[in-house]
């Protein structure tokens, strides 16, 4: 029987397809019960799962190099002695006998066990490797669920899932899979941000498909309204392939304008800078004219395996996008693993209770110093291909900026040594998307080349609004007076200073916020391929002089129904008042 869901769209594309429902591994881990014949068997699961984390880890440990052997070594060999603890595989094989239960609930009464005794102990050494422990047991839970719901899906199929992580994706699109609906998630996500990236259609917020699609089902989606279909008639059919056509009818017609330059009607250039994830998009983005790589966000490299790259995977990497951009700057930004970023090695990462708030981009640069070093070493030997400018994420103060420039300088001297070619001029830029970064850019302006606001990051820690929670997300809005205040005012610093400023948040690529942007004086602009030619035609069509002129105004809004008036007014945009 027909039924319609409606999410969020988050990566454009119409897809038709069979639906392959994946449920949600917390829902597995129920009390279930087995009888005594299946206790073997069940135990038997629980030490395979061990075996696969302690091969993984053994793989990790045969690919660590230079400054990461000792700090991750010693790291490893903790986790080690945890996995091959006799009482730890005792005690989960008595849970599994005794209370008849499955392996993934016995673990889950051990780590439960295990961080209760933990959290009461007086040693905050001893407390705190509780952290340690329960990072191993969710290594192995994982490995469990991998054996039992991995998605195997194939060609044709629409994956519908909870929420889906960033790292699945090149694996889902591997196996075929056309598009994805999720209940979770929001357009801000790193996954969204990634399937915007791949093409591949994504809808988000989707409530109650689980509980109703089966596997096999037909579903029509599209990634552009957020319109999930079930069992689609005739008419969502033609619909359907309606969207599809007047989708390509568009991409046409935008291609045309691949090759005419940015420039306002009153004769103002505006740089448009691509945003990158992988190869596809560096291709993408020199085929578009783009004035360079705004945003090469490596943490991408990162996640897609259960590895960490080595030194010269990074810097292989690294060196063909600055070949695939042809002497156009390739701004190559340091890893910013961490809140919804998670890698699969495990070791980037804790189960940190507030992970936005935790330990992400140049923090946990810093403290795994030798992530740094071997990222740096890597970035560094890259620049001597082409221009390569280095950028710092989750910057949030001048000491941050000052040891990782320490740093370059130290490493620049050491490779030159060793014989590599390093760039004579590395610009360094730091990211803005940390309030007190932006509110205290004054001390640190000097110190580098550029800067790049993070609206999607910004936005969320100003108004305190998780960015990827969809519940909430009507609160997320750029459109609020603090954070076009603190914008202008970092835009205004930074060209005072002579230092190049751009937006490379979520903001810059859709056209909502274009006329918003110059008006605030923004004249660069660093976005995903995909919406590039839609800005450009958005920017021929702008005015600078009055812009600016009414942006005065703008920055006298009260409140965000105000500023929704103005970009009614002035912004080029309907939006409609919520
Ligand atoms: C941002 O926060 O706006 C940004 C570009 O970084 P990311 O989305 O990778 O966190
Ligand atoms: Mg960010």
């Amino acid at each position: 029987m027909r039924q319609e869901f409606k999410g969020i769209g988050a990566s454009r594309g119409t897809a038709l397809g069979r639906a392959r429902v994946r449920l949600p591994h917390a829902l597995d881990i129920e009390e279930v019960h087995i009888d005594e014949s299946q206790v073997e068997a069940e135990i038997a699961k629980m030490h395979d799962a061990i075996t696969h984390v302690r091969s993984e880890m053994d793989a990790l440990r045969g690919r660590l190099t230079g400054a990461l052997v000792k700090e991750m070594g010693e790291f490893l060999d903790l986790h080690a002695l945890i996995l091959d603890d006799p009482e730890l595989i005792e005690s989960l094989d008595k849970l599994i006998r005794t209370r008849l239960i499955v392996a993934d609930y016995a673990l889950k009464l051990q780590r439960d066990k295990v961080t209760q005794i933990f959290s009461a102990m007086d040693d905050t050494y001893l407390r705190a490797r509780v952290d340690d422990i329960d990072l191993v047991l969710s290594r192995i839970l994982a490995a469990l669920h991998r054996q039992t719901a991995k998605v195997d899906a194939k060609v044709g199929e629409i994956l519908v899932a909870e929420n889906v992580a960033p790292s699945e994706l090149q694996e889902l699109v591997d196996q075929g899979v056309i598009a994805i609906v999720t209940v979770m998630g929001s357009m801000l996500s790193h996954t969204a941000i990634l399937a915007r990236s791949m093409n591949l259609p994504l809808v988000v917020g989707a409530v109650g498909v689980l509980k109703t699609l089966n596997d096999g089902d037909t579903i029509v989606c599209d990634g552009g309204t957020g319109l999930v279909v079930v069992e689609p008639d005739a008419a969502d059919l033609r619909a359907h392939r309606e969207r599809d056509k007047a989708y390509l009818a568009e991409q046409k017609q935008l291609d045309r304008l691949r090759r005419v330059p940015t420039v306002t009607t009153d004769g103002v250039e505006v740089l448009l800078y691509a945003n990158a994830e992988s190869n596809a998009d560096v291709t993408k983005a020199r085929r578009l004219g783009a004035t360079g790589i705004g945003l090469y966000r490596t943490e991408f490299l990162f996640l897609q395996s259960l590895e960490l790259p080595t030194e010269e995977e990074q810097f292989r990497a690294y060196r063909d996008v600055v070949l695939g951009m042809a002497g156009r700057p390739v701004t190559i930004r340091t890893l910013d693993i961490g809140a919804d970023k998670a890698d699969r090695t495990g070791l980037a990462l804790r189960n940190e209770p507030n992970p936005a708030l935790g330990l992400r981009g140049v923090r946990l640069s810093m403290m795994r110093s030798g992530l740094l070093e071997t990222q740096l070493r890597a970035l560094l030997r890259a620049s001597g291909y082409g221009p390569v400018r280095i950028l710092v994420p989750m910057v949030s103060s001048r000491e941050e900026v000052v040891q990782v420039k320490r740093e370059i300088e130290r490493l620049s001297t050491m490779l030159r040594e060793e014989g590599h070619a390093v760039a004579a001029q590395i610009p360094l830029g730091a990211m803005i998307e940390v309030p007190a970064a932006a509110i205290a850019l004054s001390t640190f302006i000097k110190l580098v080349d550029f800067v790049s606001i993070g609206t999607n990051d910004l936005v969320q820690y100003i108004l305190a609004v998780d960015r990827n929670n969809e519940a909430i997300g009507n609160l997320f809005t750029p459109l609020h007076p603090a954070v076009l205040k603190l914008m202008h005012q970092v835009i205004r610093l930074a060209q005072k200073h002579g230092r190049k400023v751009s937006v490379c948040g979520e903001m810059a690529g859709d056209s909502t916020f274009t006329f918003l942007l110059l008006s605030l004086g923004l004249r660069e602009f660093s976005l995903h391929p995909t919406t590039l030619l839609e800005i450009r035609q958005k920017i021929r069509t702008a005015n600078i002089a009055s812009l600016e002129e009414h942006g005065k105004r703008l920055l006298r809004a009260t409140s965000t129904a105000g500023i929704e008036r103005w970009m009614n007014q002035y912004g080029g945009m309907e939006i409609n008042p919520a």
